[in-house]
């Protein structure tokens, strides 16, 4: 039988939640779901100079939101108890003894001084700077106040296949000592993740190209701490609107959870997010959380970025919300809907026009109308070159008839008879149908006219006419 998938999202708490970064931890999430595995959520905070205060809670919030829920972590718990790298400096410690006693890691007694010295000779010899040139013959006790560097035993080509990328390898120049603690007693993180995901027994490692370069040394610790990696897929960059450059804050992109503000569903952005370097095949875009997690797979992510558009998002958005009940659409518009403009029979209205919640704010001057008797310029309701008294005439007519209708039958397919009866008749529809949507409205472009007075109801559509009479 296959080992158990056993996943991780592992977000350094810098105090934003990128959508690139969450839609990294989505494909692991996806992968995790669809293969009956575990998803870890561990924090890393290995760089303090970093961090920004409250980042964890937000990371965890905009998880929560999408619903990347997690089978182990922060709040939650399991069998790694502590999943902040903070709280598990013990464990890299002892990691980093074992690996002094294989004679793989070593003290690093140099200033930093004497490290730019070096490095500035190799500049002027068109060297790369390598460390482990200039190892130390005799090491002192590693005390915790040095660095404690690894000893790359093996200088040679590393091959490794990645599922996105297929066969990688790289040379010898990728390969130095590389720090695994630092002196402030914290581990990078190229020492940390790897520690992590060998004791949580993760199999995929899904992560950005940034990492494609690192990972002969990520390699090569393996093999010292006699342990298998993972699987590697690499992610493909978000990309920004246009497509050519990643996606970074200057461009516009945002917090997650600022989408959450907005009022997207987090289903859709889901839907968005996953589709951001990952491509399904076939027409359809539309895809439930269940429809994600069935038909995710890994050979199917991209090696090209991903583009990000707020006009897809827009536009899956509103396909979410047309599969939400009615109910709720009535809840969330209304909810977004200054008191005394809270009557449902609009809420058809305002859904036609909106692809988020926030958009029912746009809406509210525009219907307006619909609660006050609207001003206008009265030249408006002339229509194009009618005279004033044909528009009065027709006006009054529309009047006289619809008079008839009961009150209680006052419907928009009512209205809508009768007023197209006398406007057939005219040289052209718009000497009424103009006139009466400037007069029920007082704009030029409007919903319907016949719902408008359907809504507004008998009494006070009459005197709306009238009026403009
Ligand atoms: N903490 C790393 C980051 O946020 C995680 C990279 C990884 O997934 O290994 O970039």
């Amino acid at each position: 039988m296959d080992k158990k998938v056993i996943t991780r999202f592992a977000p350094s708490p810098t105090g934003f939640m990128h959508v690139g970064n969450l839609r990294t931890g989505l494909f692991a999430w996806l992968w995790a779901r669809k293969n009956n595995g575990v998803f870890i959520l561990r924090i890393e905070d290995t760089d303090k100079k970093r961090e920004v205060e409250g980042s964890i809670e937000h990371i965890k919030e905009s998880l929560r939101w999408i619903g990347m829920d997690w089978d182990q972590g922060p709040d939650i718990g399991g069998p790694h108890t502590p999943y902040i790298q903070s709280d598990r400096l013990d464990l890299y410690k002892k990691y980093g003894e074992k690996l002094i006693e294989k004679g793989l890691a070593y003290a690093d007694p140099f200033t930093p001084e004497q490290l730019d010295v070096w490095r500035k000779e190799a500049e002027e010899n068109k060297k790369p700077f390598l460390y482990r040139e200039h190892r130390p013959e005799n090491p002192p006790v590693w005390d915790g106040t040095m660095p404690l560097r690894f000893k790359i035993s093996e200088v040679r080509k590393y091959s490794w296949t990645d599922i996105v990328w297929g066969e990688l390898s790289a040379g010898p120049e990728a390969l130095d000592d590389f720090i695994l603690i630092k002196s402030d007693g914290y581990p990078t993180y190229n020492f940390a993740h790897i520690v992590d995901d060998i004791e949580m027994g993760v199999t995929h490692v899904m992560r950005g190209q940034e990492f494609i370069s690192s990972t002969p040394k990520y390699l090569a610790l393996y093999e010292a701490l006699g342990a298998t990696p993972p699987v590697f897929a690499t992610t493909p960059p978000v990309m920004g609107d246009e497509g050519k450059k990643k996606l970074g804050k200057r461009d516009g992109a945002k917090d997650v959870l600022e989408y959450r503000d907005e009022g997207y569903i987090p289903e859709a952005m889901m839907n968005f997010l996953a589709l951001l370097g990952w491509n399904p095949g076939g027409e359809k875009e539309v895809f439930s959380r269940d429809d994600l997690i069935q038909m995710f797979s890994l050979d199917r992510i991209q090696r090209s970025g991903g583009q990000f558009g707020d006009d897809k998002l827009d536009w899956l958005n509103k396909e979410h919300m047309k599969l939400l009940p009615r109910e709720e659409i009535e809840k969330n518009i209304l909810a977004n809907l200054p008191e005394n403009m809270q009557n449902p029979k609009i809420v058809p209205i305002v859904f036609e026009r909106i692809s988020k919640w926030s958009d029912v704010h746009n809406m509210v001057g525009e219907l307006q109308f619909f609660f006050k008797t609207p001003e206008y310029d009265k030249t408006k309701l002339i229509f194009k070159n009618t005279s004033g008294e044909k528009i009065k005439n027709n006006l009054k007519f529309a009047i006289s008839a619809l008079e008839k209708i009961d009150e209680d039958k006052f419907t928009s397919e009512e209205v809508k008879n009768i007023l197209m009866l006398i406007a057939e008749n005219l040289e052209n529809r718009g000497e009424l149908l103009h006139p009466v949507r400037v007069a029920l409205s007082g704009l030029d472009k409007s919903p319907d006219p016949f719902i408008i007075s359907e809504i507004l109801g008998k009494n006070e559509t009459l005197s709306r006419l009238q009026k403009a009479i």
